[in-house]
């Protein structure tokens, strides 16, 4: 399992103020055009280029790698409820039987008795776990969650989202995004 960053594309890795990623899940990537185009308004600070470089006839600039917010945005403290953000918090695994595979979303209650789509109600299940489970209380089904359904910190996806790295990552990226792993007492 990665997330699919499309390196083509030459996005630049935003950061907040105080040069952090704005966002990790989804980590908050601009398009060059987008990048360049904050530059010009005065909105941001280039740390980082790539090689890659765009001409016109009166200009010539190379595509920023890392870029800075010059303005403080105060995060979120609570990730998105996503599809995505649901996977990573249960670790892209069945809560029920641990399979990586075939997965798609349980309701613990089911929506039939009331079940709400919330991160406190909703948790990872692989197929045959979901269609096993169907309309049933935990309790009938006599299937419990490993863990509870819990609405996650971005510290919490953070931490998981270690596990599951993107796809592409600039070597540029690797100081900004990685700056509270352990270091490597060698
Ligand atoms: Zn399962």
């Amino acid at each position: 399992m990665t997330i699919a960053v499309q390196s083509t594309l030459s996005p630049a890795l935003v950061l907040n103020a105080d040069f952090r990623p704005l966002s990790y899940y989804p980590l908050s990537l601009w398009s060059w055009q987008d990048a360049i185009k904050a530059v010009f308004l005065d909105r941001v600070t280039i740390l980082a280029e790539y090689d890659r470089a765009v001409h016109s006839p009166s200009f010539s600039m190379r595509l920023p790698s890392v870029v800075c917010l010059k303005t403080y945005i105060r995060p979120s403290r609570h990730p998105a409820f996503t599809r995505f953000n649901v996977f990573l918090r249960d670790r892209f695994q069945c809560q029920y039987c641990g399979s990586p595979h075939d997965l798609t979303f349980d309701h613990v209650i089911p929506r039939s008795r009331g079940g709400l789509t919330t991160w406190e109600n909703v948790i990872t299940a692989c197929s045959p776990c979901n269609l096993r489970k169907g309309g049933l209380m935990p309790k009938h089904a006599g299937m419990h969650p490993h863990q509870p359904a819990y609405q996650p910190t971005v510290h919490d996806l953070h931490n998981n989202g270690r596990l599951f790295p993107p796809n592409f990552l600039h070597e540029s990226w690797l100081d900004y995004l990685y700056w509270d792993s352990e270091l490597d007492p060698e």
